[in-house]
């Protein structure tokens, strides 16, 4: 039932995993090396040092065979201990994921309920450790970019909260849907755990989980009170030093991770960034066209990877989806959990382009026809002359 399938370029815009460049196909598709010989010393040093550079630390970058889901387990047990009090905040599916995962570990999260709509507030977090006298608050952890929703909270701001109200909670940031697409600080935000993966900005297939991680998430790790063997980062961090994992590592994904690297490198991190802000302006004119509403609505927490668009009343979502795959076999992002049916995602992300992205739109707008979904013509061309003239589509919208 995809007649389309196969005739050209499948249409890969679900905001990850994320089409893998050609590059990065060709530098994995090598013969197995020795683990522990010479060859896989330069890589793993290389892969190291790389991941620093993109994460924007001088500290350890612990990568692990694992999804996403694995790292953020890292980033609990290595850090924090049974009953421990943790701030998380509602921003959409994957933030209550892993408030479910802390939940499970028998941490005691204040979960602060949001209407997956907006960020996380830096006030409330500021507020919510101002009444934490006693320091019993042990972590506040947040999704950078939340996935589910298109909303990029405002990390700098949640740190600037935390200092403020002179707290020493630790900084846990879940980067899986940012890293390598939005600006990240680890260093300079005073992150403490930044967890990230490899399948969506990074341009990678599915299987390395990341933990980028402080000082003084180290040291907690000393004495935490969490049991962990597989998880643990003083096993990693001891061979790591010589370039060596403590275990088999998944030598092909880092063969691909020293491409990614190097690619998104030759860009320009800052090109990058700039980049994916672009292409999301040009997809949220498309949107306003169409006569549609952009699932954020603080349009200082929009998202570069990613457009999370509603649909009309009555309509839905997964319905439409499956007839722009079927006729124009473009893949785009389903509505998770209570979003089910009521939004569709557009990913714009990694291995994206202008004209990549106009295929996308022009598969959305032809799709929203096939399947008889009330909109308005002309969002193609309204991303077209947003590509233009980047600046006005930059502008505050009336
Ligand atoms: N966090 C966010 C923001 C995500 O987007 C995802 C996956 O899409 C996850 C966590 C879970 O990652 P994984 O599926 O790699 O375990």
């Amino acid at each position: 039932d995809r007649p389309m399938a196969g005739k050209g370029r499948h249409f890969l815009n679900i905001p990850g995993p994320s089409p893998v460049p050609e590059r990065v196909l060709r530098a994995m598709n090598r013969q197995i090396i020795d683990h522990r010989g010479p060859e896989f010393q330069t890589l793993g040093r290389e892969v190291l040092e790389g991941c620093r550079t993109v994460f924007k630390t001088r500290q350890p970058v612990v990568i692990y065979p694992s999804s996403g889901t694995g790292a953020w387990e890292s980033a609990i047990v290595n850090t924090l201990s049974p009953g421990d009090k943790v701030l998380m905040v509602e921003t959409g599916h994957f933030a209550t994921l892993w408030r479910q995962m802390a939940a499970r570990w028998r941490l005691d999260v204040d979960f602060v309920p949001g209407d997956w709509r907006h960020g996380v507030d830096p006030a409330v977090i500021e507020a919510r450790l101002v009444d934490d006298k006693a320091h019993a608050i042990k972590a506040v952890a947040v999704v950078h970019n939340e996935t589910s929703t298109g909303v990029t909270s405002r990390v700098a701001e949640i740190r600037k909260a935390i200092d403020a109200a002179n707290h020493p909670a630790l900084l846990l940031v879940d980067t899986i849907s940012s890293l390598g697409s939005v600006d990240y600080a680890h260093d300079e935000w005073g992150v403490d755990v930044t967890v990230s993966c490899s399948q969506k900005g990074l341009m990678l297939p599915p299987g390395l989980g990341f933990t980028a991680i402080s000082e003084k998430a180290l040291k907690a790790s000393k004495s935490n009170g969490f049991m962990r063997s597989y998880w643990d980062w003083e096993e990693m961090l001891k061979p790591n030093a010589q370039g060596f994992f403590p275990y088999t590592p998944a030598t092909n994904l880092l063969f691909g991770l020293k491409e990614a690297i190097d690619i998104l490198l030759e860009e320009g991190l800052d090109q990058v960034f700039a980049r994916h802000k672009r292409l999301a302006a040009a997809t949220r004119a498309a949107v306003e066209a169409w006569g549609l509403e952009v699932l954020c609505k603080n349009p200082a927490e929009y998202s570069p990877v990613l457009t999370a668009v509603l649909m009309p009343p009555s309509h839905d979502a997964d319905a439409f989806r499956k007839v722009a795959l079927e006729k124009y076999d473009i893949s785009l992002g389903t509505g998770l959990a209570k979003l089910a049916g009521k939004v569709f995602r557009i990913g714009h992300l990694g291995e994206c382009n202008e004209l990549m992205l106009m295929g996308a739109l022009s598969g959305v707008e032809m799709g929203l026809a096939a399947a008889g979904v009330p909109h308005r013509r002309g969002g193609v061309a309204a991303a077209l002359a947003a590509l233009e003239q980047p600046e006005a589509a930059n502008a505050p919208r009336k």
